[in-house]
């Protein structure tokens, strides 16, 4: 469609001021942080598509109507919270359309009888966790991107936080939503403590990462705020997979504390301050809730790890940990590591516990053979389960910074190991960040035969495939 004709009639639908075709709007709203985009932005050459223009709709009624029309003519659409993705789940098409949430924010309304809170898609989380902080709750969720993510980004992408062990995922902790289908149906899903009413049509939305329609309104458990009886201490265990099988121990046996995380060794020596002796990986701990509960757990994870013949490092590296855990948000737009000319990101897997320890050091010890210009690759798990973890492997590779355009070749080979070796050792290939763009081609090895359920429901619900094209489906071959 004719760019001038699509701006003119979307504002029609919503109006002059919540239509912009303005370049630095634009690309604003395709931000995103996956590490190879972030070298380009060093560079001054962001290689991204460019779209038609941002489209901001003021509630569920108008986000239909841009909708409805949007699919008549067959318009790619790509929905945009916060734009913290860092898979490339808000890069836009070329001439196509953003659809952003940014107007549909804020609190609907708090119901402390029930325990949830409604809130507009467009409402980012630090906002929402402050408001509930200062009436005596909390959302439970943390991801590091709590100052940048929104919460219809957090829904689309299945995100979790770091204290997910005691809360859950984001998919445990939403009661209900509001969401707008490719024809520009209103769907509202009621919130229900627990229903046997059929499948949980929640989780059609919950992860769907923007492909099968626009989340508009969520409602979240909320609970009591209590963070002056956390329990907490570090440890210092010899070798990963000894720390995998401790941080097993502590989940079979049945504690719940709020953060279980494992860094290996270069993470410990690299992020942590050395605060282990060398060769050892690092346990942080955090419990919450009441006394009681969080002494208990303090006291029977403490009788585990001398099972393992852990050091008890006290709560300094905890209170380190928790101090900076997030600081990384406020330093992304620096372009510290492009000045350096080097690519570094994150990419996260899961596994079972019999599979993740084989996992890891299969990627720690292939990488460097096919990655010429590798500088680090390390691990550590941040999220566990009664049946297994996931690993979080940080990296960092040498790239040419006259030459930009070559560092997504770098970055996708870092990738390739990952993916294959996950897949090659029964993982998962996304714990938490999403397929986004960049993970699509692995999508039909990690779903096998039920990936023709995910497209027989993209056929449904977006039959003309308007929405995010490439990301979960579409270009396999990438
Ligand atoms: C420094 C940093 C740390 C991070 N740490 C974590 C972490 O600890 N845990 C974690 O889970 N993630 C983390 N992330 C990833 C990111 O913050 C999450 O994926 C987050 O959920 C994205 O939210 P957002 O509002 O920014 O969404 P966006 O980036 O705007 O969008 C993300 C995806 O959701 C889709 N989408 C957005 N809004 C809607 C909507 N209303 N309806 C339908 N689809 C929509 C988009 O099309 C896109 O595919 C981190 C990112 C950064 C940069």
């Amino acid at each position: 469609m004719d760019k001038e004709k699509l701006i003119a009639q979307l504002k029609k639908i919503v109006g002059d001021d919540c239509v912009s075709a303005e370049e630095n709007v634009i690309l604003e709203c395709s931000k995103d942080y996956i590490g190879f985009r972030q070298f380009e932005r060093g560079a001054g050459k962001y290689f991204v598509p460019r779209a038609a223009c941002v489209v901001s709709p003021k509630n569920a009624d108008e986000v239909g109507k841009v909708l409805s029309f949007l699919n008549k003519n067959a318009v790619d659409v790509v929905p945009r919270t916060g734009s913290s993705s860092v898979t490339l789940g808000v890069e836009p098409r070329e001439g196509g359309v953003i659809l952003d949430g940014s107007k549909l924010n804020g609190v609907i309304e708090l119901n402390e009888t029930d325990m949830w809170v409604t809130v507009g898609a467009g409402t980012p989380l630090e906002y929402l966790e402050g408001y509930l902080n200062k009436r005596g709750y909390t959302t439970g969720h943390f991801p590091q991107s709590l100052p940048m993510a929104h919460v219809g980004g957090l829904l689309a992408t299945r995100s979790i936080g770091q204290f997910s062990t005691l809360y859950g995922g984001i998919e445990d902790l939403t009661v209900g939503l509001e969401a707008v289908t490719a024809d520009g149906e209103i769907i509202k899903i009621k919130n229900s403590p627990r229903r046997s009413v059929g499948p949980d049509l929640r989780q059609i939305f919950i992860g769907s990462e923007g492909t099968l329609g626009f989340i508009t309104q969520a409602t979240l458990k909320i609970f009591g705020y209590s963070p002056e009886t956390r329990w907490m201490n570090a440890y210092a265990v010899k070798g990963m997979k000894n720390g995998l099988k401790a941080l097993r121990e502590i989940m079979v046996r049945g504690y719940r504390p709020a953060v279980v995380r494992l860094h290996d060794p270069i993470e410990m020596e690299r992020d942590l301050g050395n605060a282990a002796p060398e060769g050892y990986c690092i346990l942080i701990l955090l419990a919450e809730g009441p006394k009681a509960v969080t002494e208990s757990i303090g006291c029977g994870i403490d009788a585990v790890l001398k099972e393992f013949d852990a050091l008890d490092l006290g709560k300094k590296p905890v209170e380190r940990w928790l101090e900076h855990r997030n600081d990384v948000c406020a330093t992304l737009d620096e372009h510290k590591y492009y000045r350096l000319g080097a690519v570094v990101d994150t990419c996260e897997i899961s596994a079972p516990w019999s599979k993740i320890g084989d996992i890891y050091e299969a990627v720690l010890e292939r990488m460097p053979r096919e990655v010429e210009s590798l500088v680090s690759i390390a691990g550590h798990s941040s999220h566990s389960y009664m049946q297994g973890t996931n690993i979080y492997f940080t990296f960092g590779a040498m790239a040419d910074k006259d030459k930009p355009e070559e560092v997504r070749g770098v970055y996708m080979n870092i990738i390739r190991v990952i993916m294959e070796e996950t897949l090659a050792r029964g993982g998962s290939i996304a714990h938490h960040h999403g397929s986004g763009k960049y993970r699509t081609r692995w999508m039909p090895q990690e779903h096998g035969s039920s990936y023709e359920i995910m497209r027989k429901l993209k056929r449904a619900l977006d039959p003309n495939g308007i929405f995010n094209k490439g990301v979960l489906f579409g270009d396999e071959t990438d």
